[in-house]
């Protein structure tokens, strides 16, 4: 069993091979997030590692948008306690939201904690461990002013198969009144251009085919960088790097979506047909005490700009139910709206009050059980919305991403649509396909949250 100083000996042949487990909570910018601490970590000599009996670095890439997922990382991390009390030597760590919001409350908590930082600090994650090295508890959680900030460049190795996804801006501008997001991730930063493409190149010159471009409001991009284009600039930039062969982004305001971006869907031939959209509530008194910045008519103005520009698109929302002051009739309105745009997904929530939020001061006046009816009721609506959504590709040849083996049952490929859905099919003709192919499948099956096909030979892709 290895000690502190054991364990971070440098052995004379060179740097030590050690190992590091991350678990991560949350959205895509926290997988992102997570890929930056392997890289970070890589050259000190971490390798991943699938089982967290093995690592010698246990970090927890963490989020607080709701209550839940923070009530897990503090189950989680009090689990790990005895791994660490028979391996002393063992790094804990906690990053992400959580570790900005509590700091170093969380090391007087949590003692057996050795290390605490912010989305903003992952570069330092060397430094810090150095510090634990010699024995010290260490908190970081310093937020980067916008001239300091400087994003960590995506490594094209770290990125597995043949999609990937790239920050382009971080933290929010925005103050939704529900949300914790712009208190721990900052203000909003954008990527320098330049640097957005020339990672671009870098993935796909590694092999990657399609690219997601992440931001907790990414269409809100460019608004601190004005000189050098908006989010349609960086889309069409993007779109042209040879060799990419589709083009996503998640998650976009309503506020901030224009005519030109969705503009883009019509004139970009490689960015797919899929906006996630999040409305929260289709009661405008219920939009303005969230503060969300736009009313239901020009949320439904924004829906016909993108079925204009791509009548295919494929539409997905979020809405928060049970938030403080929510009536019944204004949870009806939701319903209705629901019923009108036909989402093809609906991620919802029951509304749990979050610190340092303006809904944390007003009173949750929606009974918990009446919440649980109003999220069923809508999931339920949402079920039956999304069976019908999917049976629109029943025997239509999609063009299919392959991304690897299905998980669904044995010798079968998955892929993705360009609209997003996962598509399951059979690996015949054997060899005949790979990782990181465009193929035609021809719909033969749907199912609730995925489809079957087979590949279809001419499909002239
Ligand atoms: S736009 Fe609103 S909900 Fe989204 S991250 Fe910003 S504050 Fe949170």
């Amino acid at each position: 069993m290895a000690d502190v100083d054991d364990r971070f000996a440098f052995p004379s042949t060179g740097l030590p091979s050690r190992r590091v487990h991350v678990i991560t909570y949350g959205c895509q910018m926290n997988v992102f997030d997570t890929r930056r601490m392997l890289q970070v970590l890589r050259p000190l000599g971490y390798e991943e590692t699938d089982d967290m009996t093995m690592a010698d670095l246990i970090l927890l890439n963490t989020c607080s948008v709701r209550e839940k997922p923070e009530q897990k990382v503090i189950g989680t991390i009090t689990r790990l306690k005895p791994l660490k009390e028979a391996r002393p030597g063992l790094v804990l760590g906690i990053g992400g939201c959580v570790g900005q919001q509590h700091g170093k409350a969380l090391l007087d908590r949590l003692p057996y904690l050795d290390l605490v930082f912010g989305p903003d600090n992952i570069r330092d994650l060397p430094d810090m461990l150095a510090s634990v090295e010699k024995g010290r508890q260490v908190g970081n959680t310093r937020r980067m002013k916008r001239k300091d900030y400087e994003f960590v460049a995506v490594e094209a190795r770290a990125e597995a198969g043949p999609t990937a996804f790239l920050t382009i801006i971080k933290g929010c501008d925005k103050v939704c009144a529900f949300c914790i997001v712009p208190h721990v991730r900052g203000r909003e930063i954008s990527k320098p251009p330049d640097q957005v493409v020339h990672e671009v190149e870098a993935l796909v010159a590694r092999g990657v085919r399609e690219v997601t471009l992440l931001g907790q409001n990414v269409n809100s991009y460019g608004k601190d960088r004005p000189s050098e284009g908006d989010f349609a600039d960086l889309l069409a930039r993007v779109s042209a790097v040879p060799g990419l062969a589709r083009l996503r982004f998640v998650t976009s305001h309503p506020a901030d979506a224009d005519r030109r971006m969705m503009e883009c869907f019509r004139r970009l031939p490689n960015l797919a047909e899929y906006l996630h959209l999040p409305i929260q509530s289709a009661s405008d008194t219920v939009l303005k005490r969230m503060r969300r910045g736009y009313t239901v008519a020009e949320y439904l103005l924004k829906i016909e700009m993108a079925r204009d520009a791509c009548p295919d698109i494929a539409l997905s929302t979020d809405f928060i139910v049970g938030f403080p002051g929510e009536t019944r009739e204004d949870f009806d309105r939701s319903m209705a709206l629901i019923e009108k745009v036909r989402f093809d997904i609906i991620f919802s929530f029951k509304y749990s009050p979050r610190p340092r939020t303006r809904a944390v001061r007003m009173e949750d006046d929606v009974p918990e059980n009446e919440k649980a009816d109003r999220l069923q009721a809508l999931q339920d609506l949402q079920d039956r919305i999304m069976v019908s959504r999917m049976e629109r590709f029943l025997g239509r040849v999609e063009e299919v991403l392959v991304e690897g083996a299905s998980r669904a049952r044995d010798f079968e490929w998955m892929g993705r649509t360009r609209t997003n859905r996962v598509v399951n099919f059979p690996t015949s003709p054997a060899g005949a396909v790979k990782p990181g192919d465009l193929v035609g499948v021809r719909i033969e099956e749907v199912k609730a949250h995925s489809l079957r096909g087979r590949v279809e030979e001419d499909a002239g892709l």
